[in-house]
């Protein structure tokens, strides 16, 4: 596996070269890390709380670690005092406990709303129905030690690509109606993650500014 020659290829295909590319290295040994670091990468997607533990302080301090995956409440404190953001917020008790870890250690932390745009039930995510719930909800304009800076989305896992388009967009449309509510200022949209190895492309065409990339560069996970 020649990460850094996937590295290159990865970018090279980029139709949007300000988009931001996490490698997501979940499963993926130290070693790996460390080429993809010294090709240039300084953000890092890691799935479990566990492993993004072990390998903070095995790289280099200047590494943007990116929380992608599902969240328990009860771990959040693990990874309050470095995250660099959290992409998986699904529920308003999840935030809020990401707010009381971060007013412990008077962290303001950065996250993104998940939401469910995908066909398959086993993807977690808010509906627009939970989303403004959670907006209405008098006890959100108390949260003082979050930044919610955009939202993101994984689409089915599908070969239909004008499904996959049609999920992104979505999402993308959701994102600007938000833009437009007046929102307490602690929400500061500026970010969609939407894009994986297999449709990021597609992701970028329909407005992604992150795209959360495994596979295609330190190959697959057996
Ligand atoms: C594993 C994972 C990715 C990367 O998937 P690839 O198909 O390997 O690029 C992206 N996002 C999330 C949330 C993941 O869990």
């Amino acid at each position: 596996m020649d990460i850094k020659a996937n590295l290159e290829a990865v970018k090279k295909t980029f139709n949007n070269q300000n988009c931001l590319l996490v490698a997501v290295s979940k499963t993926k040994p130290l070693e790996d890390l460390k080429v993809a670091y010294a090709a240039g990468i300084r953000d890092f997607g890691e799935n479990k709380v566990q492993e993004l533990q072990a390998k903070q302080p095995e790289m280099p301090a200047d590494v943007n670690w990116h929380m992608i995956g599902h969240l328990q409440s009860n771990k959040v404190k693990y990874i309050a005092p470095f995250v660099h953001l959290i992409h998986g917020v699904d529920s308003f008790k999840l935030l809020r406990e990401i707010n009381k870890q971060g007013k412990k250690i008077e962290r303001k932390i950065p996250v993104l709303l998940q939401m469910h745009i995908a066909e398959e039930e086993s993807k977690f995510g808010f509906d627009a129905a939970e989303l403004n719930e959670m907006l209405s909800n008098p006890d959100f304009l108390n949260l003082t030690h979050v930044t919610i800076q955009g939202l993101m989305g994984m689409a089915t896992f599908t070969e239909n690509t004008d499904q996959v388009r049609k999920e992104f967009r979505g999402l993308k449309a959701l994102f600007e109606e938000l833009k437009s509510r007046q929102l307490p200022s602690f929400v500061q949209l500026k970010d969609i993650s939407m894009g994986m190895s297999g449709d990021y492309l597609i992701a970028q065409e329909e407005g992604s500014t992150m795209v959360r990339i495994g596979s295609a560069i330190f190959g697959g996970r057996g």
